[in-house]
């Protein structure tokens, strides 16, 4: 066995080799480029290199850096992960002439299985089933049109080097294929570089059925059964699952035997995912194979008991493979979801922004996360914008469906976009739950799937959701408040009043909160009966003059109970700063309720001859102060940075000018409608 090896890449799937590797006893090296200085993968190697700036093609893809920094640490073996450079035939003969081994499979695998249409005339000689098609060498339109009149539409184009969906076009009439066709190429040069394409018959309702196959270098080959990943959007995998539903002893061990027979075709060795097309009666067909550990592996992991990063270190060792045919088994039922910073509403455009906050379901032996970042970490516009895999197992597809969708619910992720609520309601249409599904699971579904997000969006938002955002901000202030007058030891301190509201305030407060950029002004008055304390909250906004709300409340951490109309619930808060926004979210049984502050424009409102003094807009705390005085600032620049409500507000300059005097410095606390600084105008300006 090895004992030093490479990972040549990042993220959750270099963090997941590591884990095997140190599991094994193996030292690891990671590698990194600008951006993933501090990653999390660099962190839990032995080792790391540093290959190069950001953009992959100047570190991940770079073979000589790779191989440079394999040599420079003695790795005696190269883990590709999947993407970058692992099913790059040039880096896996890099690694063997300079006597690195490539924990994959030999060169003339990856090159066979390079190209689409070579893979499927491969698959032809060796008799494994393939859908209808053309793929030839000859490029000319008229040849593929041809091929495509003949076998009927609709027909799906595709580029033979593509990959991730692209350079695919389907073509649903005759008069549509030129158009279809020059587009397909489009992408695909853009893509790959090589617009060679292939046509073949679309099929309308199949699923994406795959099998992991293994395979070492005496002889020994085995399926660890299939993984159904229909659930795509864009032709991309969302969810994964094992065992396929609804599969015959008969039908599996019919797929498992072909995807043997396919990777015997090519001389395999190591992990291998064969992708076939299961259609309605039944008839499947060879799609492509991919020489890599695939990114939904984990839930064959799961219901197999198997390690399959330590079954492909063992195997890249020249070990034989750790089980036979017969010695493996099927138990329970696994889901994998990808989480990935992206807008489902915006067609799933990738989303980038710092993970402010990031908090996961706990894991046990029925929730599994696979993830490559920590809180604070950045999801950069390099790379593949996958936050994490959220892997669940039970003893029936049932079970592990009703753990998928409670961990999506305990996920918690502020400062990015997500597609975690677009999971959650996908997961839990009947559609999904009665495995009603084929590859267009989401065109048909979303109706069902968008549309529960926008129902949630208007019901409960007046007279629920707006008040425990507003109330979990008072009930936080209070407590800070207590906290802090127990800290001082002036016994006179106006502060040891423990009550929100102080000096001169009324027991009344307001702020504008916006959900969905729809403003709302709230206002909330303490009331006090017997000796209990509540709070009325009234709410105006979107057509609305007023609503009143009646409620009580307490918070506990990050948890806030609140009692509204007799019922009571309880919402987990999450309040984020970054810099254009402050967000609170509340994070309950059914959604997630995202609010900004709109914060009060201090400036322009309170001061029109710019002469005179700049107030503090609600009871705070000062965190930071900018300026000193005579110092001479521009229009709009930050002078103090308050904390108020669990919120920061910037007090800026309201025009050019000179700062006289500042009342107050980090730390202190300062009650609304203080004087924080004295300002005066430019003189030219008047
Ligand atoms: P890529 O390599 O770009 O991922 P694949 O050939 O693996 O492309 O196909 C990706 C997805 O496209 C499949 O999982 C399936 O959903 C769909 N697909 C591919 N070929 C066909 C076909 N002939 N008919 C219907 N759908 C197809």
């Amino acid at each position: 066995m090895f004992s030093k090896i490479l990972i040549a890449n990042r993220g959750e799937i270099a963090c997941r080799i590591i884990k095997t590797a140190k599991k094994m006893g193996i030292l690891t090296v990671a590698v990194y480029s600008d951006a993933d200085k501090d990653a999390l993968h660099v962190h839990m190697a032995d080792e790391a290199v540093y290959l190069g700036a950001s953009p992959s093609r100047e570190s991940y893809l770079v073979i000589e850096k790779v191989i440079a920094a394999a040599k420079k640490t003695g790795a005696q073996a190269i883990h590709p992960g999947y993407g970058f450079l692992s099913e790059n035939a040039d880096f896996c003969r890099a690694c063997q002439q300079e006597n690195i081994t490539f924990i994959g499979p030999p060169v003339a695998a990856i090159e066979a299985m390079g190209s689409k249409s070579a893979a499927k005339n491969i698959m032809a000689k060796a008799k494994v089933p393939l859908v209808p098609g053309y793929h030839g060498e000859d490029q000319n339109e008229h040849t593929l049109k041809q091929a495509a009149d003949a076998m009927g539409y609709p027909v799906l184009l595709k580029a033979t080097a593509g990959g991730g969906g692209k350079g695919m076009r389907e073509v649903w009439s005759e008069d549509e294929f030129s158009a279809g066709f020059a587009a397909a190429k489009r992408e695909a040069m853009s893509s790959f570089g090589d617009d060679t394409m292939l046509v073949e018959k679309y099929l309308t309702q199949p699923r994406h059925v795959e099998i992991q196959v293994f395979c070492d270098n005496h002889q020994n080959a085995v399926y660890l059964f299939e993984r159904d990943c229909s659930v795509q959007r864009r032709h991309q995998k969302v969810i994964e699952e094992a065992p396929a539903f609804s599969m015959s002893e008969f039908l599996r061990s019919k797929m498992g035997e072909t995807a043997i027979k396919s990777a015997q075709a090519i001389g395999y060795q190591g992990a291998g995912t064969v992708e076939f097309l299961l259609d309605v009666d039944g008839s499947f067909y060879f799609m492509e194979m991919n020489t890599r550990l695939q990114v939904e592996h984990p839930v064959t992991e799961m219901i197999s008991g198997q390690d399959l990063v330590e079954w492909q270190l063992r195997v890249a060792a020249g070990e034989k493979l750790p089980k036979t045919q017969q010695e493996l088994t099927i138990t329970g039922h696994a889901f994998e979801a990808r989480i990935y910073a992206e807008d489902p509403s915006n067609d799933f455009l990738p989303a980038t922004g710092q993970l402010n906050l990031l908090k996961t379901p706990v894991e046990s032996k029925h929730v599994r996360i696979d993830t490559g970042v920590r809180q604070g970490d950045e999801v950069s516009v390099f790379y593949d914008p996958m936050i994490a895999k959220l892997i669940v197992w039970d003893e029936s597809r049932e079970k592990a469906l009703q753990r998928l969708a409670k961990a999506l619910r305990e996920y918690r992720i502020e400062g990015v976009t997500t597609n975690i609520e677009f999971l959650y309601n996908l997961v839990t249409t009947d559609a999904f739950k009665n495995a009603d599904i084929d590859t267009s699971f989401i065109e048909k579904n979303r109706q069902a799937i968008f549309h529960q997000a926008n129902e949630k969006q208007n019901d409960e938002l007046l007279t629920k959701q707006l008040p425990t955002a507003a109330l979990y901000l008072i009930l936080d202030l209070e407590n800070k408040t207590k906290a802090l007058a127990r800290q001082s030891n002036d016994p006179h301190s106006p502060w040891h009043i423990t009550n929100a509201w102080r000096l001169n305030e009324p027991h009344n407060h307001s702020l504008t909160l916006a959900y969905n950029d729809i403003e709302y002004a709230v206002t909330i008055e303490q009331k006090r009966q017997a000796s209990a304390s509540y709070y009325l909250i009234s709410i105006k906004g979107n057509g609305v003059t007023s609503h009143v709300v009646d409620c009580q409340g307490e918070i506990e951490g990050e948890k806030i109970t609140v009692t509204i109309d007799g019922h009571r619930s309880q919402s987990i808060v999450a309040v984020t700063h970054n810099k254009t926004d402050n967000r609170i979210s509340l994070y309950q049984e059914h959604g997630v309720f995202s609010f900004s502050q709109v914060l009060p424009d201090h400036g322009q409102n309170q001061d029109d001859d710019h002469h005179g003094g700049l107030t503090a807009p609600m009871n705070g705390t000062m965190i930071s102060v900018l300026v000193t005085p005579g110092e001479h600032v521009t229009k709009d620049q930050p002078l103090m940075i308050m904390e108020a409500m669990k919120m920061e507000h910037t007090i800026k300059a309201p025009s050019d000018g000179i700062v006289n005097e500042v009342f107050f410095s980090a730390g202190d606390m300062v009650s609304g409608g203080t004087e924080l600084l004295v300002f005066s105008k430019d003189a030219e300006d008047n």
